[in-house]
């Protein structure tokens, strides 16, 4: 039977430190075995003493998080949790003082100086990586399950992530003496400073190995071609990103993987000009389907459609074709598709059209000064 941190501690997931202290105190009071009379009061006190210790350390906080408590109870049994593991250097985890609230003088001199004496061998995730994809405003309307490759860093297949061949000979790095660590103390103006640091010659390991791995040399990963497949979600809008669980870099020590963040580019269209879920259209009219009235095709992404245009439709003027634009991402239906009606003034004329146009400006009462030569010089041309 194992509880959460949080619930033993009667805390929030977002809970201050303190309010943390807090609850730990309390329930450090309730329970301190030489207090309660409660038969398991011993074992109530124990477990809240370690989710206060979890819980007020940022890392294994941040850990326990990300792992969810089974897991990290697993790990934490393997001692790959312990920060403090060997390193002399992280204070007290409150030592047998229950009411201590950890943070002895490293403490203080590791935020000073960046909390450089974290533990190497600790899990940790894996980073997030980045790529980007490209996809047609089609693609955007239906939706895609869209396959792509990527170079990312991957576990070393050969050495499973060690680094070395697992029959290499392993000793203590005498450098740190297997802390993983080296503390160097200085005399400043503010009297001595104890800094500590990663071990240069085992990184952080405590470790050297007589081999290193053929295949990473050493790093415990490899660049990997990985072919995945995304579904990229109909309605998404360009610049959105996707985020792909667990496919980023491989994570340390056990850790989990990092995420592969997907941007998706959501190309131009000849057609549709796209404003979040709606879309803009112009359509080409001519001056007597604007005058008569008529009824044109409208191009959609799902077909085209019929829109009637009224006699006496000026150019310019927009309608809205309701629920033809793009579906929207998250939640229902379709954004609009808006139509401007844009009046094609004619270029090539032809005689004939020329006088009917002439006709009709005289009987309008319209004065209307052609130039004749122009027209001359047009007619001579053909
Ligand atoms: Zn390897």
């Amino acid at each position: 039977m194992s509880e959460d941190f949080y619930e033993v501690l009667g805390v929030s997931r977002d809970a201050s430190e303190e309010e943390i202290q807090q609850a730990y105190r309390e329930k450090a009071r309730e329970y301190h075995p030489d207090v309660s009379d409660d038969p398991n009061a011993e074992e109530k006190f124990k477990k809240a003493k370690k989710a206060k210790e979890v819980l007020t350390d940022d890392e294994k906080r941040r850990m326990y998080d990300q792992m969810g408590h089974e897991r990290f109870q697993q790990a934490d049994k393997r001692g790959a949790t312990d920060g403090d593991r060997g390193a002399g250097g992280m204070g007290g985890m409150g030592g047998g003082n229950p009411f201590g609230g950890g943070g002895g003088m490293n403490d203080i001199f590791d935020q000073f100086f960046g909390g450089g004496g974290r533990d190497r061998n600790a899990p940790r995730q894996g980073e997030d990586l980045r790529t980007r994809m490209s996809i047609s405003l089609e693609a955007a309307y239906e939706g895609i399950t869209r396959e792509f490759s990527v170079t990312r860093p991957e576990t070393c297949p050969e050495c499973d992530g060690a680094g070395h061949p697992p029959d290499a000979d392993t000793r203590t790095c005498p450098e740190c003496n297997g802390q993983g660590q080296t503390t160097r103390v200085q005399q400043t103006p503010l009297g001595r400073v104890q800094q500590t640091q990663t071990c240069r010659r085992c990184e952080g390991e405590g470790r050297l190995h007589s081999e290193t791995c053929g295949t990473c040399g050493g790093d415990g990963r490899v660049q990997r071609e990985a072919t995945l497949q995304v579904d990229v979600p109909a309605g998404i809008q360009d610049g959105q990103s996707l985020r792909m669980s667990g496919e980023g870099a491989p994570g340390e020590n056990g850790g989990p993987n990092g995420d592969l963040l997907i941007e998706v580019s959501v190309e131009g269209h000849p057609d549709f000009e796209r404003d979040g879920d709606d879309l803009y259209y112009d359509a080409a009219v001519s001056i007597p389907q604007a005058v008569f009235g008529d009824t044109i095709e409208v191009p959609t992404l799902d077909g085209s459609v019929e829109m009637d245009l009224e006699p006496g439709t000026q150019s310019g003027e927009r309608f809205r074709l309701q629920g033809k634009g793009m579906p929207r991402l998250r939640g229902r239906g379709h954004g609009d598709l808006y139509v401007t009606v844009q009046v094609v003034t004619p270029t090539d004329l032809n005689e004939e059209q020329r006088e009917a146009l002439q006709a009709f400006a005289e009987a309008g009462g319209e004065e209307v000064n052609v130039d004749e030569g122009f027209f001359e010089r047009i007619r001579n041309s053909l």
